[in-house]
């Protein structure tokens, strides 16, 4: 499931080909992952496209000043990308949103499983207030004191913390797992009984490993590929995600799997003890 880096990639790569593009038509092949007005003005018809924003794992298509923005979220399978052609496999039942832009290129929502999305919205603004509104900080910029205070008082387990996105926005399965591991933190552990020692640590481990999964293009575990198509390579750097019953990097302990907040949780019972 794309999370912070890979929406990052989508949209940094997007917005090499769209940026100052005039969107010229919209196909709409299933109404169904489209919310808010269905019309061609709604889905940016006439406009021309600013930076691409994102928040957490949201991204959003604008187009400046008043003029209208479509949300987008890529859900656990979807991808947004921009070709400079019609996609080879036009006929793609799992392509659901199509744009033509200004110079022929075509950018298209696909999604097989549907878990992702398109909104739309007057302006901006409105899609800040009605949607982002609801969301946490950043995770990539977020302070060890907004950190403190979000996690102070939860008695949650912190991965179960870590993955509410009301609190923080931007981690998923994948960089909880990666991010506990550097901190030596275990995920069972209550967030309220971390230290001011361990959000700093937190919120240092947590910009290093966002970062350098954005530069290595995110991690491909499924099916993610980045505005262009391309897969990630993070995956090849997790220490833990993925690697329940295989020998810790760090000590060799074998990596104890189990479920918190619903989702895998893999973990290191050496390396991350609980406290
Ligand atoms: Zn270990």
């Amino acid at each position: 499931m794309p999370e912070l880096p890979e929406v990052e990639c989508v949209r940094r790569t997007l917005a090499r080909r769209i940026v100052g593009r005039r969107v010229i038509d919209v196909e709409v092949r299933r109404a169904a992952v489209v919310r808010g007005k269905v019309t061609g003005r709604a889905l940016l018809v006439g406009c021309v496209l600013e930076e691409p924003c994102r928040h957490g794992k949201h991204l959003a298509l604008t187009t400046g000043g008043d003029g209208p923005c479509v949300g987008v979220h890529l859900g656990m399978t979807g991808s947004l990308c921009c070709e400079a052609t019609e996609p080879a496999d036009s006929g793609d039942k799992h392509v659901h949103v199509l744009w033509k832009l200004d110079n022929g290129s075509m950018m298209s929502f696909r999604d097989p499983r549907r878990f992702g999305g398109v909104w739309t919205f007057t302006t901006q603004e409105a899609m800040a207030a009605q949607r982002w509104s609801a969301l946490g900080p950043d995770a990539l910029t977020i302070t060890p004191k907004t950190l403190a205070r979000r996690f102070g008082s939860r008695r949650g387990a912190i991965k179960a913390v870590l993955l509410d996105q009301t609190l923080i926005a931007g981690l998923g399965n994948i960089y909880a797992d990666e991010l506990l591991f550097a901190c030596g933190l275990s995920p069972m552990m209550p967030a309220c009984r971390l230290t001011t020692d361990d959000h700093a640590k937190l919120t240092t481990a947590m910009r290093r490993i966002l970062r350098r999964a954005i530069d290595a293009g995110g991690s491909s575990v499924r099916d993610y590929v980045d505005g262009h198509g391309r897969a990630g390579r993070y995956q090849r750097r997790h220490q833990v995600y993925g690697r329940a019953g295989l020998p810790c990097t760090v000590c060799g302990s074998t990596l104890a799997g189990n479920i918190i907040a619903g989702r895998t949780t893999v973990h290191c019972p050496r390396c991350q003890p609980l406290r």
